[in-house]
Formats: structure tokens, C-alpha cells, sequence
């Protein structure tokens, strides 16, 4: 189990899914816990969550689309726990779905800002505090869809390739300063934003969709969250840069 004893973490969209459950599993390791969402009571029922279990987390306040939001996301951390050592750019949303022909411009500038924007704001925002502090490890939750595309998403793929190249970009600048910076890339994970969606638990597309996967299933949050973790952690100190796919097979057939 890697152990992040003594660690300062932050997660975005960290009320939900995916986002729940690095938090939980960060705290589960002995990080203290910056836990950042849109939406407040969600994120409070994961900090609940993390100090049910003796650990240690604080809620924030933060959208990651608004620069001076995320930058005060930061300085929470740093006020709250004396400095940030790991921070897990999680926060997404799916966004319409339209033909590429028909796809609506606010649509395509909100997915942009939350997905791809948010990111770049994130990274610009935590960097510099965390080589300040003596570096540490970020990780950019993209998707398989930063590889290949997928109908009527335009918005959502060109959000998450970009993710990679900002991951890169970062992890280059950043190296000799003791900064890792890598990406996870997930199938498709059974949370919430699915749901969002329309995809129906069970129905004919939830089926078709699994299908997809070598292993014939969804993932689960927790299946993503162990490697992010890992990633987080000492354990992976000479990984930096990389792209991390965790997909069941997806990208394999
Ligand atoms: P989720 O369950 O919907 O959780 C996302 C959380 O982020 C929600 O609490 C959401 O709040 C919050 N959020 C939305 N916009 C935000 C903003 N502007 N600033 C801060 N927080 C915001 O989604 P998830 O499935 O865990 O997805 C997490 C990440 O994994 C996303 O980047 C997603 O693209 C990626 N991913 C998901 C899948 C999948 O199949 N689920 C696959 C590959 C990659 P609201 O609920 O109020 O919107």
C-alpha cells in the first residue's frame, strides 16, 4: 500500500465519483485531504466521509473554470494545512452531445472551460506552491477519449487530448524542480456524470457501451482511484510524463 503519511493533497470534483473516491483513498493513506467542488454538499458528505474514518479533509469552494476561484483553492490548502505536496485535477463534466456539424458553441466553451481550461488553471495555480514546498505529484484525470474519438463529443475529446499535451508540458517544465505531473485515462466508470448522461444502468446502450471493454463491463471509481494514488506516491518516482490507461480493454480491440 503506498503510503502518503505527512502529505498535503487536493482534489477537484471531489464530491462525486471518481473524485470521492482518490479523496478517500488519499486520506486512507495518511494524506490530509483539500476537497474542492461545485457542489457544496457533496463535497462536505466527503469530507464527512474522510473524518468518519479518522482522517483528515476540508472543503473548499471551487470552480475550476473561474481563475481566481482556483487560485484561492490553493491558498486554502496552503492557509488550512501549511503548504501542497499532491493535487488531482479531476473535475469534468460530459457536456452535450450533438454531431459535430451541430454543436452548440456555448456547449462546446462550457466543456472547454471545465475540461481542458480547468485543467490548464489548475496546473498554473499549483506547480509553483508544490516545487515550492519541495515537490510532489500531480495527476490529470483525462480518459480514453484523450486517444481516440466518440460520437457526437466533439467537445469532451478535444478537451481530454489536450489534457495530454498539458500533462507533458508540465511534467517537462517541471522535472528539475521535483514535480511529477502524469494522466490517467479511464474507460467507462459507473458515476454519476454517466447518469447525467442518459445512459440508463442495465438498458441497451449501458450493455453496448460495456461492450466495448475487452473485460465486457463498466469500471468502477475505486478501480481508478488505486492507480491514481499510486501515481501520487513515492512509489512512483521515476514516473513522469506518462499517460496511464485504465479501461478494461477498451483501447485494446
Ligand atoms: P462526476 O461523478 O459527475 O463527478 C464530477 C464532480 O465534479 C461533480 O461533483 C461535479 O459537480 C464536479 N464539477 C463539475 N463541474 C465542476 C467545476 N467547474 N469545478 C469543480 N467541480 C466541478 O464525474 P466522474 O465520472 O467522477 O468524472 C470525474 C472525471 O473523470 C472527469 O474529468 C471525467 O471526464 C473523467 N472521466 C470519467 C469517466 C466516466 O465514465 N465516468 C470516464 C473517463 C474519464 P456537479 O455534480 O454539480 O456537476
Amino acid at each position: 500500500m503506498p503510503s502518503l503519511q505527512g502529505k498535503i493533497g487536493l482534489v477537484t470534483g471531489a464530491g462525486s465519483g471518481i473524485g470521492r473516491e482518490v479523496a478517500l483513498l488519499m486520506a486512507r493513506d495518511g494524506a490530509n485531504v483539500v476537497v474542492a467542488d461545485v457542489a457544496d454538499d457533496h463535497g462536505i458528505e466527503t469530507v464527512k466521509m474522510i473524518q468518519r474514518t479518522g482522517g483528515g479533509a476540508a472543503f473548499v469552494h471551487a470552480d475550476v473554470s473561474d481563475p481566481a476561484q482556483v487560485e484561492a483553492m490553493v491558498k486554502f490548502a496552503v492557509d488550512t494545512y501549511g503548504g501542497l505536496h499532491l493535487a488531482v485535477n479531476n473535475a469534468g463534466i460530459g457536456g452535450p452531445a450533438a454531431l459535430m456539424g451541430d454543436y452548440p458553441v456555448d456547449g462546446w466553451d462550457k466543456v472547454i472551460g471545465i475540461n481542458l481550461t480547468g485543467v490548464f488553471l489548475c496546473l498554473r495555480a499549483e506547480l509553483s506552491v508544490i516545487a515550492a514546498g519541495g515537490g510532489g505529484s500531480i495527476v490529470n484525470i483525462s480518459s480514453i477519449l484523450g486517444f481516440v474519438g466518440f460520437g457526437q463529443s466533439c467537445a469532451y475529446v478535444a478537451a481530454k487530448h489536450g489534457v495530454i499535451g498539458l500533462t507533458q508540458n508540465a511534467a517537462l517544465e517541471y522535472a528539475d524542480k521535483n514535480v511529477r505531473v502524469n494522466s490517467i485515462h479511464p474507460g467507462f466508470i459507473d458515476t454519476p456524470l454517466v447518469a447525467a448522461g442518459g445512459i440508463e444502468k442495465g438498458g441497451d446502450l449501458w450493455d453496448f457501451i460495456a461492450s466495448k471493454h475487452a473485460m465486457n463491463r463498466w469500471g468502477t471509481a475505486a478501480e481508478v482511484a488505486t492507480p491514481v494514488v499510486w501515481l501520487l506516491s513515492d512509489e512512483a518516482s521515476f514516473v513522469t510524463g506518462s499517460q496511464y490507461v485504465v479501461d478494461g480493454g477498451y483501447l485494446a480491440q
